[in-house]
């Protein structure tokens, strides 16, 4: 699968249309809404599919590293070592933590939609918009960029259903 930016010059060099170059063959007009068709939904397929892949890497990510943080602030408070040491173990379990915590904000933000309760319109809201945001798991509280309304809105991998 060529890179989608350099799809359309390379389109033109060859003298075909995208579907062509997506199905690897010429394409008879009479055919050629139906492979369209199944070429988009195919794209659509792998879209949702990487991005399935992302919010689990996300888990993978995080859990580990919160949970190892978690330990080390721990083993610092609790078991004997020099002030020194008990410092610098915090202040590293702290740092691990906050950036695990935004480096999987900013994948949350960027895979898929967040879907409104009152409109059901989905969108993609900012980083800071996302960060700042109450949650529970990866439903948000949120306000619509489309209604203004505010409310608990879900993570959807697609634009549509
Ligand atoms: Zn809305």
């Amino acid at each position: 699968m060529p890179d989608s930016g350099i799809m359309l010059e390379l389109c033109d060099s060859l003298k075909i249309n995208v579907n062509e170059l997506l199905s690897g063959e010429r394409i008879m007009a009479e055919i050629y809404d139906k492979r369209a068709e199944e070429n988009l939904l195919a794209m659509k397929r792998e879209l949702e599919e990487k991005n399935r892949q992302m919010l689990q890497t996300e888990y993978l990510v995080t859990v580990p590293a919160v949970l190892a943080g978690l330990v080390l602030v721990f083993v610092a408070s609790f078991v004997t070592m020099p002030m020194w040491l008990r410092i610098v173990l915090l202040a590293f379990a702290l740092m691990m933590i906050f950036i695990v915590a935004f480096i999987a904000v900013g994948i949350e933000q960027k895979v898929g939609y967040y879907e409104c309760q009152s409109c059901g319109h989905r969108y993609v809201p900012t980083y800071w918009q996302t960060n700042l945001a109450p949650h529970t798991g990866r439903t948000r509280y949120m306000k619509c960029p489309e209604c203004g309304k505010r409310s608990w809105q879900r993570k959807v991998l697609t634009k549509e259903d």
